[in-house]
């Protein structure tokens, strides 16, 4: 029997993170224990019990106006713990969060193997993200498999020089996630955006904006650009997700608050985002998830990023990069929305981000570790 810690923090980790936990627990060789460090407390276990999973380790790890450091500090003593009180045969952590560095250097200090999902993704700008981009390199480095979810994810590890031994092409398992929703979670969620007055039809414009580096200037730039757009397509509704952070949320409100054809709610249920992503015409997203998802749904997607690590959708014609510019955010936005949503669809088929099947070559892989 091989003890599996995964430990994640956020939603997109918990999103991710859900398919191989359920995949893994089929397999009566392996006991898979959940550390939750709390990241994004409510937003992970919320999303974690979409999909019946809930943490057995729950860490509470944040605190108010807490340094990075403090937090990386509180992570990497909470998590030594549980390598102290139980067997930990191997560790699995995915993306680029501080959990995820946090995770990982404590499994590598207990000399337990690091697997880590989502590996290779790179701006090369250590501040765009920050500190993702950091986090995620530092991360490769002790790292034992590095599950890259696409080509370009494994070249750039190639180039880093990790051995091709320890590299796995897998897709990322954010595509595999939209099928684990029961049909009775995806009808509750249906019904409650209709309850939030959102109308699932053609003429809908899902909105997201949280990143760290859109804070400030960026933003009351996005917040125009909408507000222009909201005006010129009266008749299209936009809906937008509201991260809590206090830095998105008053300016998001301050802006879009008394527009009548914006909706703006709390962060939605992972199932209720999915319902929505199935509907609508176009997304304005800084969202790494919701640009790998979107191409599920033919869904075009403009990236309100200057860089993005994610260059297989803006490739494959998927999304755009319009950065923060109210012009390109306008100009582009016109383009798709002056159309019908039935002209402007994409052909979902030819994701580039994945097929479905990235856990079942993750869980293939683990197997293969130990033989
Ligand atoms: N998401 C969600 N509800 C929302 C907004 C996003 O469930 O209101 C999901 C989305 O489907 C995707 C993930 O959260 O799978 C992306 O998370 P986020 O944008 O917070 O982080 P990022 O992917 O940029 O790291």
């Amino acid at each position: 029997m091989k003890n599996i810690l995964v430990i994640l923090g956020t939603r997109p980790e918990a999103i991710k993170l859900a398919p191989v936990i359920l995949n893994l627990r089929k397999d009566p060789d392996v006991r898979v224990l959940v550390c939750n460090t709390e990241q994004q407390k409510e937003l992970s276990n919320q999303t974690l019990n979409f999909f019946g999973i809930t943490a057995d380790f729950k860490l509470d790890t944040m605190q108010p106006n807490q340094t990075l450091a403090g937090v990386q500090s509180r992570i990497l003593s909470t998590v030594s713990d549980i390598y102290k009180n139980n067997k930990i045969d191997a560790t699995i952590v995915q993306g680029d969060t501080m959990t995820v560095f946090c995770g990982a250097l404590v499994s590598f200090y207990n000399r337990v193997p690091v697997f880590h999902v989502e590996a290779g993704l790179r701006s090369y700008d250590l501040f765009e993200p920050f500190p993702e981009e950091a986090m995620r390199q530092m991360t490769a480095r002790i790292t034992d498999l590095h599950f890259a979810p696409t080509q370009l994810a494994y070249e750039a590890l190639l180039k880093e020089n990790i051995s091709p031994k320890k590299i796995i092409r897998t897709g990322n398992t954010v595509i595999d996630a939209l099928s684990c929703l029961s049909e009775k979670i995806m009808k509750e969620a249906q019904n409650k955006l209709l309850s939030r007055s959102v109308s699932l039809n053609d003429k809908l414009v899902l909105v997201t904006v949280h990143r760290r580096e859109n804070h400030g200037d960026r933003l009351d730039r996005i917040l125009e650009a909408i507000t222009l757009l909201t005006k010129k397509y009266s008749d299209h509704q936009f809906v937008l997700p509201v991260h809590p952070n206090p830095n998105v949320y008053t300016k998001v409100h301050t802006a879009l608050g008394n527009i009548q054809n914006v909706i703006l709610t709390e962060p939605l249920d992972y199932p209720e985002l999915v319902c929505l992503m199935k509907s609508t015409k176009l997304i304005l997203t800084d969202s790494g998830g919701v640009q790998e998802e979107a191409p599920t749904f033919g869904n075009p997607v403009l990236v309100m990023r200057y860089e993005t690590e994610r260059t297989e959708g803006v490739d494959a014609g998927f999304s755009k990069l319009v950065g923060a510019d109210i012009d390109k955010i306008i100009s582009e936005s016109d383009a798709i929305l002056s159309k019908n949503k039935s002209e402007t669809r994409l052909d979902g088929s030819k994701n580039p981000y994945g097929d479905g099947h990235a856990t079942e070559k993750i869980t293939t892989a683990i197997k293969e570790f130990w033989k």
